[in-house]
């Protein structure tokens, strides 16, 4: 058994991806994911994007691969370089996967993750989100995680993380996804949208767990 008054001193962290950054607004790219997670303690950790960084490759062998005839030997052997590539892609985010799960069950002993609906989230701005492959990043981080005796928290994905004021339990009526930052109309701490809601689920989780205070309105539902 791990001595909980360690733990209390650095109770958990880390909040789901998801910053929407605007870029320039240009067609289809309203939109675009970089931050992979955001911990409580305001860090950030950046996705390294693998699917974006390969896609004229993947294009080009595409393009190539539906050029050749049907059924000739050259079309197979450009079927094979395509799946290869795809293959690269994967490998390279699974390697990047397992040394950020070793990284963060090194630092913390009870880690806290939002639920969030991925599928959805994946209707509405497309490959980004597949590309972050959160899903598949849990499943490793679970794995290393139990090795490791650590514990995982998750917090129901309706819990107004983002809306609730981590300084004062204020909690906002609508916040817009555009807005980054914001005032509390209470307590007046300024929060910066992300950080704030990666204390409040870290809050949650660790109440959850029985390593903090209870003292949201609406507690964790999931362990
Ligand atoms: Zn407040």
């Amino acid at each position: 058994m791990r001595d909980k008054h360690q733990i209390i001193e650095e109770p958990c962290e880390v909040k789901v991806s998801c910053t929407v950054l605007k870029t320039n607004g240009v067609g289809d790219n309203l939109v675009e994911f970089t931050t992979f997670l955001t911990c409580s303690d305001g860090s950030k950790i950046e996705s390294p994007q693998f699917f974006k960084q390969s896609l004229n490759i993947i294009k080009k062998a595409s393009r190539y691969h539906s050029r050749k005839l049907k059924g000739s030997a050259k079309r197979e052997r450009a079927r094979k370089n395509l799946v290869r590539r795809y293959e690269d892609i994967y490998n390279r985010r699974r390697d990047w996967f397992w040394k950020l799960a070793h990284e963060l069950t090194n630092k913390f002993d009870v880690l806290c993750f939002e639920t969030l609906n991925l599928r959805g989230m994946q209707r509405l701005w497309g490959r980004k989100v597949s590309d972050l492959a959160f899903g598949e990043f849990l499943q490793i981080l679970e794995w290393v995680a139990k090795k490791k005796d650590k514990q995982l928290v998750f917090v129901d994905q309706w819990y107004p993380s983002t809306k609730t004021c981590s300084s004062c339990g204020y909690v906002l009526e609508t916040l817009d996804l555009s807005i980054r930052e914001w005032r509390c109309l209470s307590c007046e701490s300024v929060n910066g949208r992300d950080e704030n809601a990666a204390r409040n689920i870290c809050a949650v989780g660790a109440s959850t767990v029985r390593l903090g205070d209870v003292r949201r309105a609406n507690p964790a539902i999931a362990v």
